[in-house]
């Protein structure tokens, strides 16, 4: 593996860097209570180019791939892990689910939109009764004539409020279990087709998640994304990359752990010297930076296999269940070394912690990505 990050990443980097300090830093806090981003700094971020990293350039993406899109997300998510959700549901599922498995008319209408921020989108597999075992769905999708009628509810659809286009994964064949699962492309102002409820959530909370309802929302066929019964498979293809993703945000958020506890630990006054002078503080902070190494490495290999094509199940599942438990880790560190301040609104500390709680459970607990790292070991051995 180069560890060497190409120039044209780095020069990106810089400049996302910059802007999520004056852009992201200085809000973060209020976006967490409002539990709101503003549309406007949606559209700067299309403005960034940050939508269409993953996009080839013949639908109007950069086409920079998994490698610089893991070091951007680790810039975005410093400040704010909330915009890694974000982008989550836009492009790490939506866009990559169409990219994935879209026909040559549905990449042409949908992926240039996403890629600028013209449209945002959303993508929806799970549902009330089912998240990890998410086969297990009830949604359906009945033929009607040429098309489909979907009904159902599904449950923690990040952007769900507001996306113009979401992806929903819905039982075409009932009885033939996965494999009866189809995709469809469901834009919004679908008669049938509303969000019904946002939720009050313990992290993450500037990120939208919302509950969809489904009754008997029709969609012409062209809105099959896929072949019919292909819907699960590729629904799991586009999971597969979109956990790499997570786990740059999380080594975001430890990195935000880790830099907020040095500036503490340095200022804070204990027994006559800063805390910084204390052993017990000092290795602390040497295990979070020990830890958040180890995971960015993870991540960026796991991006470099998706890059070049690899089997990247298994570097996936690993990046994503170290890092998640790594933001973890470090956020609680952090929160005790800023003492009873870490315990208040002031220091961002909290919202650290909150939001790592949030990534050890979205796209896929940390108990399925040990079910799948093992799964594939025992099939190896
Ligand atoms: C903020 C947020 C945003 C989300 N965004 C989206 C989105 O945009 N689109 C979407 O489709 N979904 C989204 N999700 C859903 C998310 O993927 C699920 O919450 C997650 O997969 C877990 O499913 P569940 O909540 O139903 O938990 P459950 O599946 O009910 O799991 C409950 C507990 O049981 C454990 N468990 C379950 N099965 C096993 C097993 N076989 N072995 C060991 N332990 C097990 C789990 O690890 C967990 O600890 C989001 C969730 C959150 C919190």
């Amino acid at each position: 593996m180069d560890f060497d990050l190409p120039e044209d990443v780095v020069a990106f980097r810089d400049m996302v860097r910059k802007f999520a300090s004056e852009e992201i830093k200085p809000h973060a806090r209020e976006w967490d209570e409002q539990q709101h981003m503003p549309k406007e700094f949606l559209q700067k971020l299309g403005e960034l180019g940050v939508f269409g990293i993953l996009t080839d350039p013949e639908y109007d993406g950069s086409g920079l791939g998994y490698l610089a899109n893991v070091v951007v997300w680790e810039e975005l998510c410093r400040h704010d892990a909330a915009v890694g959700f974000l982008l989550a549901g836009h492009m790490g599922l939506c866009t990559t689910h169409i990219h994935l498995a879209g026909s040559e008319e549905q990449k042409k209408k949908y992926l240039p939109k996403l890629a600028t921020g013209e449209m945002m989108g959303a993508w929806a597999l799970t549902e009330p009764d089912s998240g990890s075992d998410a086969a297990a769905m009830k949604t359906k999708a009945v033929k009607d004539g040429a098309g489909w009628r979907l009904t159902g509810t599904k449950q923690f659809i990040t952007n769900g409020s507001f996306a113009d286009v979401c992806v929903v994964v819905a039982k075409t064949d009932p009885d033939a279990g996965a494999k009866g699962i189809s995709a469809f492309i469901v834009e919004k102002g679908t008669e049938g087709f509303a969000a019904v409820g946002k939720e009050d959530k313990l992290g993450m909370r500037s990120s939208d998640t919302a509950t969809l309802a489904m009754d008997g929302a029709y969609v012409g066929p062209e809105a099959l994304l896929g072949k019919e019964g292909d819907g699960f498979k590729d629904a799991l293809r586009a999971l597969e990359r979109g956990r790499v993703s997570i786990g740059a945000q999380c080594v975001g958020i430890a990195r935000g752990a880790l830099e907020d506890s040095i500036a503490y630990a340095n200022e804070r006054q204990a027994f006559g010297k800063p805390i910084a002078a204390q052993q017990a503080i000092q290795f602390m902070m040497s295990d979070m930076a020990t830890e958040i190494e180890a995971a960015r490495l993870l991540v960026r290999q796991a991006a470099v296999a998706l890059d070049t094509g690899e089997d990247a199940r298994v570097p996936a599942s690993i990046a994503k269940v170290y890092a998640s438990e790594v933001a973890m880790r470090a956020a609680l560190s952090a929160v005790q070394i800023h003492g009873g301040s870490g315990c208040t609104k002031d220091f961002p500390v909290e919202r650290y912690m909150r939001d790592a709680k949030v990534a050890e459970i979205g796209e896929g607990t940390s108990q399925i990505q040990r079910m799948l790292i093992a799964r594939e070991l025992l099939k190896a051995g």
